[in-house]
């Protein structure tokens, strides 16, 4: 079966799932329930954006042609009137930001800039037409598509939903995803723990990776290493629109996922990807439904959702991209791996100019070592070391 690098193994993920994805269910939600959801249909503008021309300072509206020089007031518009009268030559209306600008002008002069004395303002400066005015449709055109389909909506969408007059919206539904966890020595959290046992973290970290990518979680009971029961569990799961399963992807003898999968005709598409944490990670489809065997240490399973396991979740929830949230930081001291696999390690960002450092750990079980980190480290696999201040890929909490 396929080892792949990071890139590539990312690349087949993608597509994957847009080879296959069809119409996905989708909702109307009102505005107050919009964040976070996926948009299901394009954004328009229901007029032109600004409606009419606008001032963006506070000031007088002129005609530019007519400065430098000394204007007659004969009026006032604040945000929300119109003005009755014109600008004619050699005169001036006071003019608020947002308001509308008044027929005849074709600029505002910053208050300022100007000079007011009774119903006279005076000035030494020129003005450019245009200059703090907003024009009709400057922003946008009634009709023009403002969001397309396909986005998650942020703050500033909802603004934009907000302006446009939308009350309710049409929204993708939130992938249903199945999370089964699995290993002899996994106990469920209120259950008494021997000390060779194990408390079953990685379905609750992964239930919260879920929600945070916009998911319904439901986690399954723990599958025994034995495939009889993980077989018939991942049946269960793959009535789900995604099923992740922790553990069990190994080479170890009690290694039982691949071989429960292949009962269900699974397809494999790779079952090994050159990373760290998480080598032995399995991404497939049986009966329609995509499934990631993440392995089990903690951070083996957190690593692969957020690099794999998140963009198939977008994609399945209707997104048409997904981007890693990557940056660049300095590091703090010189840093250097082994070349060949891709390395995600737990590091602190801080500073203002993003000054990151790894954080000691005993490796990929390290749980309370991940809970210090606010960011992964992320070694590129051609590249064996940094120097202290070298520029580094952060992959973000
Ligand atoms: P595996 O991938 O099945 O070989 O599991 C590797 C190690 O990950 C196990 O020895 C456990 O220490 C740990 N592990 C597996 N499943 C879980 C789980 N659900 N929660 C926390 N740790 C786990
Ligand atoms: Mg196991």
């Amino acid at each position: 079966m396929a080892t792949l690098s990071f890139e590539d193994a990312r690349q087949c993920v993608f597509e994957r799932i847009r080879a296959a994805i069809g119409d996905i269910p989708s909702q109307d939600v009102s505005l107050v329930d919009v964040h976070g959801r996926v948009l299901g249909e394009d954004i328009r503008a229901d007029r032109d954006y600004p409606p009419l021309a606008r001032s963006v300072r506070d000031g007088f509206a002129v005609r530019s042609q007519d400065l430098p020089g000394e204007l007659t007031l004969i009026g006032e518009v604040a945000a929300g009137d119109v003005s009755a009268v014109a600008v004619g030559s050699g005169q001036a209306i006071e003019i608020m930001t947002g308001a509308p600008l008044p027929d005849g002008a074709d600029a505002v002069l910053m208050v300022e800039h100007a000079v007011r004395e009774g119903t006279a303002i005076r000035t030494e400066r020129a003005v450019r037409a245009g200059e703090f005015v907003n024009f009709q449709g400057s922003e946008a055109k009634a009709g023009d598509v403002l969001t397309p389909r396909g986005v998650r909506a942020g703050f500033a969408e909802v603004a934009l939903l907000a302006s446009v007059g939308r009350t309710h919206i049409r929204v993708y539904n939130r992938p249903r995803v199945a999370i089964l966890a699995t290993g002899n020595e996994i106990v469920e959290v209120k259950e008494p723990v021997l000390p060779q046992q194990i408390r079953n973290s990685n379905a609750h970290s992964l239930a919260a990776q879920v929600q945070r990518a916009g998911g319904v979680p439901s986690i399954l009971p723990v599958a025994k290493d034995q495939l009889e029961m993980t077989a018939k569990l991942i049946g269960e799961g793959l009535d789900y629109d995604l099923l992740l399963i922790s553990g069990g992807v190994s080479a170890g003898k009690y290694d039982v996922v691949e071989q429960a999968l292949a009962r269900h005709s699974a397809e494999f598409y790779f079952d090994r990807v050159r990373i760290q944490p998480g080598q032995p990670l399995v991404f497939g489809r049986a009966r329609g439904t995509f499934f990631f065997g993440l392995p089990g240490n903690p951070a083996s399973t957190m690593v692969t959702f957020e690099v794999f396991a998140r963009a198939a979740l977008d994609l399945l929830g209707g997104q048409t991209e997904s981007l890693l949230p990557l940056t660049l930081a300095r590091l703090t001291r010189g840093f250097t791996h082994k070349p060949g696999l891709t390395r995600f390690l737990p590091a602190h960002l801080s500073g203002r100019t993003a000054e990151i450092t790894p954080i000691p750990w005993q490796g990929s079980s390290d749980v309370p070592a991940l809970s210090r980190a606010n960011a992964f480290l992320v070694a590129d696999a051609e590249q064996e070391s940094w120097k202290a201040g070298d520029l580094i890929q952060v992959l973000l909490k």
